[in-house]
């Protein structure tokens, strides 16, 4: 009986100890997936330095300068983007977020956008600005909400959560979002984008009756 405990402590300790191992190699290897969580409202703090990080002392604005806040983390990752950025969001209001898509579209960045048909068009909508600029947005199609709030950024770094890019949703609201690159989950929202972008195409209605949306696309989210 004894024996039986002791065998039966020992593969426990095996299996814990195995676990343990396996953790430390993961934290020992080179190029670690990033995983990251961030809770909104935000601080407020400057991010002019996220856009001129050749001169970040010169802002003389009255917001904290240098600090750190789950905007500022949520900036720089958009700016990471270097070849592309897919971008569906149900809210687009927020006048930083649309600066740095702005300025990652003037490097040479593929923005792709798929918005809300209606909340495209409410006052303070960045969705014009970006469209005027050049970047290729599309809206939703049918009568349901867009309601989506997710990034990729090169195909390699997937941003969502409950988080509109609205200034409310960033400085009032209680707001998440996960930031990760594990290929599990990352290729999905790929998979979701490229489904979206195309479903949305307004060439695939523009002379057809008969592709109307389907009724199952009517109903609206209450
Ligand atoms: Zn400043």
């Amino acid at each position: 009986m004894w024996s039986v405990k002791v065998v039966g402590l020992g593969v426990v300790a095996l299996s814990l100890s195995l676990e343990l191992l396996v953790r430390f190699l993961r934290r020992l290897r080179p190029g670690r997936i990033l995983n990251e969580v961030l809770f909104f409202p935000s601080d407020l703090a400057c991010v002019e330095h996220l856009f001129s990080p050749s001169s970040p002392r010169s802002c003389l604005c009255s917001l904290p300068h240098g600090v750190e806040t789950s905007f500022s983390r949520l900036l720089r990752h958009i700016l990471s983007a270097t070849s592309s950025l897919d971008l569906c969001v149900f809210a687009f209001s927020n006048m930083d977020l649309c600066r740095a898509i702005l300025a990652l579209h003037s490097k040479g960045v593929i923005i792709r956008v798929v918005t809300d048909k209606d909340y495209a068009a409410i006052t303070g909508s960045q969705i014009g600005i970006l469209r005027k600029s050049g970047i290729c947005v599309r809206c939703g199609v049918g009568s349901v909400y867009m309601h989506h709030k997710f990034v990729v950024v090169d195909h390699r770094l997937l941003v969502t959560g409950s988080l509109n890019w609205t200034l409310t949703a960033v400085q009032s609201n209680m707001e998440n979002i996960l930031i990760t690159e594990e290929p599990q989950l990352v290729q999905p929202f790929i998979k979701e984008f490229h489904r979206l972008w195309v479903h949305s195409d307004p060439a695939r209605y523009l002379h057809s009756s008969d592709q109307k949306p389907a009724q199952s696309e009517l109903r609206r989210e209450l």
